[in-house]
Parts: structure tokens; C-alpha cells; sequence
């Protein structure tokens, strides 16, 4: 199998049988994502505890690279600090627009969509998940107390 074909079968599997699928009860944080250029619409969710993604979810309507994107995103932040997933989303965002990746470890198997910077109309449909993402994290709508909740 060769690298293209190997990232080819990720895209697939994620697309296929999306990881961390569905909504989370409250209290989390929420974002919704809309890619008019596709149609592709994803709502994430995530659940930060002292600092950290303890759960992600999402759900919503897209194309394959949305949705295989969207189910890797959840997989990469969650265990992560909040300010990992948020360089996380960056280095994600730098990798699929094309641009130099600084810290190419941190992507993992994200790389797998690395050959979307290739297709113009494809990049706005892989970061779609990472930019609600990253406004779920910005979100203030839940109630202080369970945040500080320790
Ligand atoms: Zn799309």
C-alpha cells in the first residue's frame, strides 16, 4: 500500500464509521460550522476539565472529507490541554492551506488529510470541524460553576 493509498483507507474508515458521533450533554461547549461553498454542517462539542479535552463529539451533514476530518478532529484533541488542541488546529489549518508546518509530530495520523491542500475547494471542508473546534473552546455560554468544578 502506498502512503496516498494508506491515507486514502483513513478517510474512508473515518468517513464511513465516524468516531465520537453524536451530541454531549450538557454542560459543554458548542460550535456550529457551516461550509456554504459544500454544504457541510457540523456541530462540535467539547467537555474541558481543569484545562483539559476530557470528551469531544460532533455531528452534522457533510462531505466525506468534512466528516473523516471532523471524526479525526475529535480523536486528536480529546486528552488534550486546551491549548494543545488550539495549536493543534493551527498546525492542522497550516498543513491543508498548504503552508509550513512547524511542529509536523504533533499532526499524527492527521496527516492523512495532507493532500487536501492540493484541492482548493477541499480545504475549507477539512478545517470546517477544527474552526468550530477552536470556537467551541472560545465559547462562554456554560455556567462557570461547572467550569471551575475541580
Ligand atoms: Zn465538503
Amino acid at each position: 500500500m502506498s502512503q496516498s493509498e494508506l491515507y486514502q483507507a483513513v478517510i474512508l474508515d473515518h468517513n464511513r464509521s465516524p468516531r465520537n458521533f453524536g451530541r454531549l450533554p450538557e454542560p459543554c461547549r458548542h460550535a456550529e460550522g457551516y461550509n456554504p461553498l459544500c454544504g457541510d454542517k457540523v456541530s462540535v462539542f467539547v467537555r474541558v476539565a481543569d484545562g483539559q479535552v476530557v470528551d469531544a463529539r460532533f455531528e452534522g451533514d457533510g462531505c466525506a472529507i468534512s466528516r473523516a476530518s471532523a471524526s479525526l478532529m475529535t480523536q486528536a484533541v480529546i486528552g488534550r490541554s486546551e491549548s494543545e488542541a488550539r495549536a493543534l488546529a493551527e498546525a492542522f489549518v497550516a498543513m491543508v492551506t498548504g503552508q509550513t508546518v512547524h511542529d509536523r509530530d504533533l499532526l499524527g495520523k492527521l496527516v492523512a488529510l495532507e493532500g487536501v491542500a492540493a484541492y482548493p475547494m477541499r480545504v475549507k471542508c477539512a478545517s470546517l470541524s477544527w474552526h468550530a473546534m477552536t470556537a467551541a473552546l472560545d465559547g462562554r455560554d456554560q455556567p462557570v460553576s461547572t467550569e471551575a468544578a475541580r
